[in-house]
């Protein structure tokens, strides 16, 4: 309720900043990050003739190292209620390789009930409400699991071809859609989605950091007095990493993909500065993952920005670009 209060007052896109703890092993002396609080975050950029540079940036909320899972979702948790209410959200996870963004939207490597990340915390909470509704609206859950890597989608449930496309939302033609009832089918899914998105990558070319996963949730409710129906989707998005890699160091296959994430989260970020300034013309055509969401972003749609920063003061000159990136779109 008071969510959607302050989305009428500042428009329906929001921007949260997560700084991650250090981890076992890293130079934990001193922390890139100066403060995180209240909605601002300051960087100490160490430049090259020795003096320090700070940098502060400001957005919805800013969440410090010890900010845990359950906190992150709390906030977001408003946003699973207006799917259900027919309204269509994206929530994405922004920032470079190693910064956390796989940690927010599904956890750590060995998850544990306190460590799930948003993606199970909100499919949990849909089926929850859901099923508090349910005498007077009939809700039909399914989901859909895609990557998109240099341009070319992918479909990471095909285990279970159950097709069908006649829906609004993520706009893949020939991806599975999966019809869904419970949250142990979804992270049964979920998990069929990871082993195919590891098929083909190596240690040493771990292509989920090059590479954007999207998990979307449909639901379709019918109100049981009236028979009218809803729809709403929700996208959850764990974007490819967004540091920048120097022409000189890459070449071949490795230089296509850079070029193609960075074209892709270019092309992001421009629709929803355009969106934010209500420009009239939104860009939804320069990418693949603009395109499929073009129905989720914009007009009645939310938008939910998660933007990670590492505390590693070798990171701060990306962490830098990290937050003009995320400062420009909210
Ligand atoms: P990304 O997906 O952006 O490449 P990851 O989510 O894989 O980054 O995070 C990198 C490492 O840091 C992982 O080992 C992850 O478990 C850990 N990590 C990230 N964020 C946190 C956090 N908030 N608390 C504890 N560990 C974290
Ligand atoms: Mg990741």
């Amino acid at each position: 309720k008071l969510y959607n209060e302050v989305q009428d007052l500042k428009g329906n896109i929001r921007v949260y900043c997560r700084v991650r703890p250090f981890l076992p092993g890293e130079q934990r002396s001193v922390s890139t990050v100066s403060r995180a609080d209240d909605g601002n975050i300051t960087i100490i950029n160490p430049s090259k003739n020795g003096k320090e540079g700070h940098k502060s940036f400001t957005f919805n909320k800013v969440f410090g190292p010890s900010a845990t899972q359950e906190e992150i979702y709390s906030d977001t948790q408003p946003l699973i209620r207006s799917v259900l209410d027919g309204f269509n959200v994206c929530i994405f996870a922004y920032g470079q390789t190693g910064s956390g963004k796989t940690y927010t939207m599904t956890g750590p490597r060995d998850i544990t009930e306190q460590s799930q990340g948003v993606n199970y915390r909100a499919l949990s909470d849909l089926f929850q409400l859901s099923e508090r509704r349910k005498d007077t609206i009939t809700y039909h859950i399914a989901v859909q699991m895609i990557e998109i890597y240099n341009e070319q989608v992918r479909d990471l449930l095909v285990s279970d071809g159950i097709r069908n496309s006649s829906q609004k939302g993520l706009n893949v033609p020939n991806a599975s859609l999966v019809p869904v009832s419970s949250t142990s089918e979804v992270i049964e899914l979920m998990n069929i989605g990871q082993r195919n998105r590891a098929v083909g990558a190596t240690a040493l070319n771990d292509r989920s950091s090059r590479s954007h996963s999207c998990l979307t949730v449909h639901v379709q409710g019918r109100e049981v007095a009236s028979g009218a129906v809803l729809r709403g989707c929700m996208h959850l998005v764990d974007l490819a990493g967004s540091e920048r890699v120097l022409k000189s160091e890459v070449t071949g296959e490795r230089m296509k993909e850079a070029q193609h994430i960075n074209r892709s989260l270019s092309a992001l970020g421009d629709v929803i500065a355009a969106l934010a300034q209500k420009n009239s013309h939104v860009p939804y055509r320069n990418s693949k993952l603009t395109q499929l969401l073009q129905d989720s972003l914009g007009g009645q749609a939310k938008t939910l920005m998660f933007v990670h920063v590492s505390p590693e003061q070798d990171a701060a000159g990306e962490t830098i670009s990290t937050l003009k990136f995320a400062e420009r779109v909210s």
